[in-house]
């Protein structure tokens, strides 16, 4: 049907035309002879055969029933009645449904040569020794050899030492035909014999590496056909794509092409930081290759379970297809497992069978329609089936069905995760710099938050520019980070004050759990030191205990915060802007104390290179808002910035920079503040989860009364009582936190109550902090004050 209708728009377009120019003709002729025009000579364009190489071809397909025979050998009757997932019916239930819906004729379903119109039963072998050897070693060819006479026991202790893998007599030619299918499969399309393929063939073969085997694999299936691929078609097949949609990662195929820029490895796989199958950092989504082949591997890791439709769909367009595109493969292989589908046990996924649709029609469009698909793993026997039905109504010409739900969003640590691939990935492909300029690409190495460095982080930048108008303005001062660097006193020689407090504390923490005498002496010591700056320096209020005339000038600042960076910096990007205080800050009698990442900047990209636009760029520092109603009410403010880890760099997190900088600084500053009665703790984003941890880590409950937490979209912290079991209710008494409209929490269940130990979480009507900020700034002031039972005068 495709044909005639291809034919007839090509024909009805050449006719136009020819229309055209004729009529000019026409009306010429007239002018000059004063003949009437010749309407009846027609231009004649004889019938054709179509001349479309694709369409009237079959779709290949390779099974065979001797696949079946490797199977696990029963040792009990659990075993025969709860079978192992990698089950031969796997296969045998593909190839029946594709009989059921008249894909393929063969009613006794004994596989048949002829199997009717529309597929091409291509014939199997074994893969030879040779062909292997292209991936795996000799001894792992010899291994396998060897389990096809081994005995019952010697197959059981094999089995047994194996990593999820069995075997029988049996597996090694099961092995080598599933290996030879899809060697055959390829071919058949690379040659034009069929237009696409579909390998129906186990064992599987993603996870096998060159050396072993592994989950349920035994030869690399798809590895091997890719080797003699281009090996046997170095003119016609130059570029391989594999794309791998088994919901493990294939760690054996990665690994065959690791170095390889002939091959592009796109898997799409559960990861969750390594737990799940096979659960090495090879599977994780920075591994892009090496030497020749970096940037030629892509793991698109789910960094949760659960995943559907709307998540691979985002994938595919937001990286596979572009990467894809401009990788501009001769031959695109698909390692198809179905243990994504919806009702695996295993994967435990929502891949509907239209999806599996979608993917492989946008797959097709690539190398010309040169597809292959061969498949891996997959263990619920109807949602294989259906799901291979559906990507081969594809390869046969089929239009995708409708997704079952297409308005349904991504779930958002999907999104950050693919936004973070993609940064990471504009390294090496031109299409995705559009979206994020030169980040990931040139300066990654070489950011660094020394004042001299060509590559600044704006984070830094904008901490100094915050400090800046604190000091000026409001005559704000540091608080010395230094004490909280553990062992790592004493690199600093510009307040010898500050060393002086540094070894009180380690005095008061290395003698246990101080007594009160002891604490009374610390207290002392800070307030002595006080006493003595402030009568030196009268003019200006009172000082931190760091206690150096230097921090109240922002020049000699900056020149501490170059010295200090040298010393800090291998440790975590804190300096000596980290801690800010108001002046007198000793004497507060009610602290206000705000913890938050870096201020949200509203920006604007340029299109063609993704660069921010400065000119269009402002910062919204909502913390400000906060410090102003803090000081009209004559409330000691103390700011604490603790900076967002720099492309997920080394070993600096943010998270635990804010709970060790929180816990350092209650244990070192808070707790010896003489006058102090009151705190509210404000946390912003990330940064809150030091506040929870502090408070989950010290009992505070005699001055703190109350906590707000803006968190956005961040994770909810959960406060870990080690303290006293009653600081759960204490918190959630005791809290407000806000989350963005579209915070992941809700995002399951409208309705859910979160639990107590997360504080009463509340969601707002927007997102992003600086709007709910704005929203809910009035609610949390009066929460404030409602804890400090303190009201103005209008309430
Ligand atoms: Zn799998």
């Amino acid at each position: 049907m495709s044909i005639k209708v291809e034919d007839n728009s090509g024909g009805l377009k050449r006719n136009h035309e020819e229309l055209e120019t004729g009529t000019k003709n026409v009306s010429t002729n007239n002018i000059l002879n004063k003949n009437p025009p010749n309407y009846k000579k027609q231009i004649i364009v004889p019938v054709q055969a179509p001349k479309i190489h694709y369409v009237p071809l079959k779709t290949g397909l390779c099974y065979d029933v001797r696949m079946r025979y490797h199977a696990k050998i029963f040792t009990s009757y659990f075993e025969y009645i709860d079978p192992h997932p990698e089950d031969p019916r796997r296969i045998y239930r593909i190839y029946k449904i594709l009989a059921e819906n008249g894909l393929i004729n063969d009613p006794t379903l004994s596989g048949v040569d002829n199997i009717g119109d529309l597929m091409l039963k291509l014939p199997i072998r074994e893969a030879t020794m040779n062909e292997i050897l292209e991936v795996h070693s000799i001894e792992h060819f010899k291994y396998l050899e060897k389990t096809s006479n081994d005995n019952r026991e010697q197959l059981l202790k094999e089995t047994e030492n194996g990593d999820s893998v069995y075997f029988n007599n049996d597996s090694f030619q099961s092995a080598k035909l599933s290996c030879g299918g899809a060697i055959e499969a390829c071919k058949a399309v690379v040659e034009g014999r069929v237009k696409n393929a579909m390998a129906v063939v186990r064992p599987p073969g993603h996870h096998s590496e060159p050396e072993s085997a592994g989950g349920f694999c035994l030869f690399s299936n798809v590895a091997v056909a890719t080797k003699n691929i281009l090996k046997n078609y170095p003119e016609s097949v130059r570029k391989v794509l594999i794309l791998d949609w088994d919901i493990h990662h294939g760690n054996g195929t990665q690994k065959a092409f690791y170095n390889d820029d002939n091959v592009l490895y796109i898997s799409l796989h559960r990861f969750e930081l390594g737990k799940y199958y096979p659960g090495t950092i090879q599977g994780q989504y920075d591994q892009t290759g090496e030497g020749k082949g970096e940037g030629f591997n892509c793991n698109i890791t789910w960094p949760i379970g659960a995943v559907g439709d709307a998540e691979y769909m985002w994938a595919f367009e937001q990286v596979v297809m572009p990467m894809s595109r401009e990788f501009q493969p001769d031959l695109v292989i698909i390692s198809s497992g179905f243990d994504a589908a919806d009702g695996d046990t295993i994967g435990q996924c929502h891949v509907s069978p239209s999806c599996y649709g979608h993917m492989t029609h946008m797959l097709k469009s690539l190398a010309r329609g040169n597809l292959c698909v061969v498949l891996e793993g997959g263990y619920n026997l109807d949602a294989i089936a259906r799901s291979a039905l559906s990507v081969s109504k594809i390869l046969i010409g089929e239009p995708p069905d409708e997704l079952p739900d297409p308005l349904k969003d991504p779930k958002p640590e999907v999104i950050e995760m693919i936004d973070k691939i993609i940064r990471l990935q504009s390294k090496y492909w031109k299409c995705f710099r559009r979206r994020h300029g030169n980040l990931g690409c040139n300066f990654k190495e070489s950011i660094n938050d020394s004042l001299i460095s060509k590559n600044f982080p704006l984070q830094t930048a904008i901490r100094n520019f915050q400090s800046k108008k604190l000091f000026d303005e409001l005559n704000f001062l540091t608080l010395p980070i230094k004490n909280f660097q553990k062992n790592n006193m004493s690199t600093s020689t510009t307040n010898s004050i500050n060393n002086k407090t540094t070894s009180t504390v380690i005095s008061s923490t290395s003698t246990g759990t101080p007594g009160n005498s002891k604490e009374k002496n610390d207290t002392d010591d800070i307030n002595g030191n006080n006493t003595t700056t402030e009568t030196n320096h009268s003019s200006d209020s009172i000082v931190p205990p760091d206690g150096s005339t230097e921090t109240k000038s922002s020049s000699i600042n900056s020149k501490k915060l170059e010295n200090s960076t040298t010393n800090i910096k291998t440790i975590s990007p804190l300096n000596e802007n980290t801690i800010l205080c108001s002046p007198a800050i000793i004497r507060s009698k009610t602290l206000v104390v705000l913890v938050h990442d870096s201020p949200d900047l509203w920006t604007k990209r340029d299109v063609s290179t993704g660069v921010v636009d400065l000119s269009s760029t402002i910062i919204i520092d909502s913390t400000l808002d906060f410090i102003k109603w803090s000081l009209d009410r004559n409330y000691g403010v103390i700011d604490i910035n603790i900076p967002q880890t720099l492309f997920e760099q080394d070993n600096y997190s943010s998270i635990l920079a804010a709970q060790e900088t929180l816990l350092s600084f209650w244990d070192n500053y808070l707790k010896y503040f003489p006058y102090i009665e009151k705190i509210v703790f404000i946390g912003f984003g990330d940064a809150h989860a030091g506040i929870v941890h502090l408070l989950g880590h010290r009992d505070t409950r005699s001055v703190v009364k109350s906590v707000i937490n803006f968190l956005g979209k961040k994770p909810l912290k959960a406060l870990v009582p080690l303290v006293d079991e009653t600081l759960s209710d204490w918190y959630f008494k005791n809290s407000l936190v806000f989350t963005d409209k579209n915070h992941p929490f809700w995002a399951d269940n409208e309705n859910k109550k979160p639990r107590k130990k997360f504080g009463r979480v509340l969601r707002s009507q927007q997102d992003g902090i600086a709007n709910l900020i704005e929203e809910r700034f009035d609610e949390a002031t009066d929460f404030i004050l409602d804890s400090f039972e303190e009201w103005s005068d209008e309430e």
